[in-house]
């Protein structure tokens, strides 16, 4: 039997069927992603798509969401238990529009805000003059110490009591280790701002209780719902009761119009998937994942920013090999093992070709790999990584990529 997108549209079904074999084939290590579960992928696939529902739930402006407030209100009550926060709205299309309504909230344009810089680790949204952050708002940063790569603290409150920020973001995009916020809330209180947490690669930590808590130490937090919080692709804002109705009113009609209802039941599956006790088996695995992987990579004489991982993710500075992060990048992933070039801490190099490629665990440990795989992963990276121009490395690092994956069954079945 046919599906009706084989039918309809040949080109697209076979994309997607590429790209279930590509998954299947290689080894993700890029930190941010995931695979979401079959349940979830039904749920982004429902004709929730169809409906319009600018509002929330008991307020909207279209008629007939009566079956989508069910939806919409199961995600929020079930995001509210997951991270013990009074409130959250869970219409943000991703991460980038969450932090856009929660600065939004709080601060004018102009205002000065603080965020890691993005060469040290911070994202884009954290006030990059090329994104939206830099352009409206003045932005002052922070960054990490150069031995240890830890945040430098001594830099974040002389910044904080020199420019006086309204507002302080604390959480990162590139940094292995773990984030203390009651710190960022003491500089905070210091100097009377807020403090945003944007947890997007730690939501999954966090939920599980395995990283430090931001929900006591923030007015407001923001996430991604698709890095190892493992739902689909989307944001959330957490805050407050004091901040709802601003958060609310900056979301929609601030910067959204209509929420995307299909995506938002999904969030709610993937949130009931996080409450169930084997998340936190999950969400420890990863932790363990990461620690082999470092050791293994360790082994190999490869350098690691700041030494090692507390987390999901590992920095990897590839100056020592003699190469560089997209040279690396490249030959990996002719290899089949999928990683980013990054930027790393006092990187002397360009954001085009940086000295670093980042990795995390969250996406394999899915598959049900285990320290095992990780040692072996590790040696396979480290003899890629050393000889990048070898073609003769490459395919042989390859053929065991593949015959290792065959051994880790992903989206068994799934076809377009
Ligand atoms: C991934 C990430 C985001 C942005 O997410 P998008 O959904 O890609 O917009 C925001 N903040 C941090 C810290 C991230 O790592």
């Amino acid at each position: 039997m046919m599906s009706f997108l084989s039918q309809t549209d040949p080109k697209i079904a076979q994309a997607i069927n590429n790209e279930i074999k590509r998954a299947q084939q290689g080894v993700e290590l890029i930190a941010s992603e995931n695979f979401v579960s079959r349940a979830v992928l039904e749920a982004m696939g429902s004709v929730f798509t169809n409906k319009y529902s600018e509002g929330y739930p008991g307020k909207r402006y279209y008629s007939g969401n009566q079956f989508i407030d069910i939806a919409e209100q199961l995600a929020i009550d079930r995001a509210k238990k997951l991270f013990g926060a009074d409130h959250a709205n869970v219409q943000p299309h991703s991460g980038s529009q969450a932090n856009t309504a929660a600065y939004l909230a709080f601060v004018k344009p102009g205002d000065t805000i603080m965020g890691m810089n993005l060469s040290m680790g911070g994202h884009l949204s954290h006030g990059s003059p090329v994104n939206f952050s830099g352009m409206l708002f003045n932005v002052v940063s922070y960054g990490v110490d150069e031995e240890n790569h830890r945040i430098d603290w001594d830099n974040v409150r002389e910044v904080a009591l020199k420019e006086k920020p309204k507002l302080i973001i604390s959480g990162a995009s590139a940094y292995p280790r773990e984030i203390d916020f009651h710190k960022f809330r003491e500089i905070a209180d210091e100097v009377g701002a807020i403090h945003l947490a944007d947890v997007a690669h730690i939501a999954g930590l966090i939920v599980a209780g395995l990283h430090p808590d931001p929900i006591p130490e923030c007015e407001v937090v923001t996430t991604t719902t698709h890095k190892t919080l493992r739902g689909p692709r989307g944001g959330m804002i957490l805050c407050q009761e004091e901040h709802a109705k601003m958060i609310n009113k900056m979301i929609f009609p601030g910067i959204q119009g209509g929420p995307l209802e299909h995506m938002i039941a999904a969030k709610a599956v993937a949130f009931k998937e996080a409450l169930q006790p084997d998340f936190k088996e999950y969400q420890r695995q990863i932790i363990l994942n990461a620690k082999a992987l470092a050791k293994s990579l360790i082994g190999e004489g490869m350098i690691l920013v700041s030494g090692g991982t507390d987390n999901h993710l590992i920095m990897i500075d590839v100056t020592e090999q003699g190469t560089t992060g997209k040279l690396a990048e490249n030959a990996l992933h002719e290899a089949g093992i999928f990683t980013n070039k990054n930027m790393i801490p006092y990187d002397k190099r360009t954001p085009f070709d940086p000295s670093g490629i980042r990795i995390g665990t969250p996406a394999l440990t899915t598959r049900g790999m285990k320290e095992p795989e990780m040692k072996a992963i590790g040696e396979l990276l480290a003899e890629v990584v050393k000889k990048v121009e070898s073609e003769a490395v490459i395919s042989k690092v390859r053929r065991q990529i593949t015959e290792l994956c065959s051994k880790f069954p992903l989206y068994e079945g799934l076809k377009a």
